[in-house]
């Protein structure tokens, strides 16, 4: 059978019992020991949610750029800016059934349909 010893939790103020082994004492006992990889996690989702946001500006801003240029002026595809993935795809275009307008194709294009 294992040995156990009795260490000193700092953080929680209380005695616990580990498995005797050898190595580093530690200071705090498994609860009050602080997860440095929480913290991390964190930031990441944070730069994670950043870079999403960033993504979507830009997206609009691509979209914006397409449909308000020139060349789309006889477009009346129901484009917007916030026009999702699923929308792009479903959408009818304008003119010519059996063609895909230009506009709608660069809109497309852009967003990586
Ligand atoms: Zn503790
Ligand atoms: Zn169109």
């Amino acid at each position: 059978m294992g040995k156990t010893v009795t260490l000193r939790c700092k953080a929680g103020n209380h005695d616990w019992e580990r498995p005797s082994k050898r190595g580093r004492i530690p200071v705090n006992c498994p609860d009050h020991t602080p997860k440095p990889s929480t913290k991390k996690e964190k930031s990441l989702s944070k730069m994670q949610e950043g870079r999403a946001r960033k993504a979507k500006e830009n997206r609009r801003g691509l979209i914006a750029g397409i449909i308000t240029h020139p060349k789309a002026q006889n477009c009346h595809c129901p484009i917007t800016a916030d026009s999702t993935d699923s929308e792009l795809l479903k959408m009818k275009s304008c003119g010519d059934p059996y063609f895909v307008c230009a506009t709608l194709d660069t809109v497309r294009r852009a967003v990586g349909l």
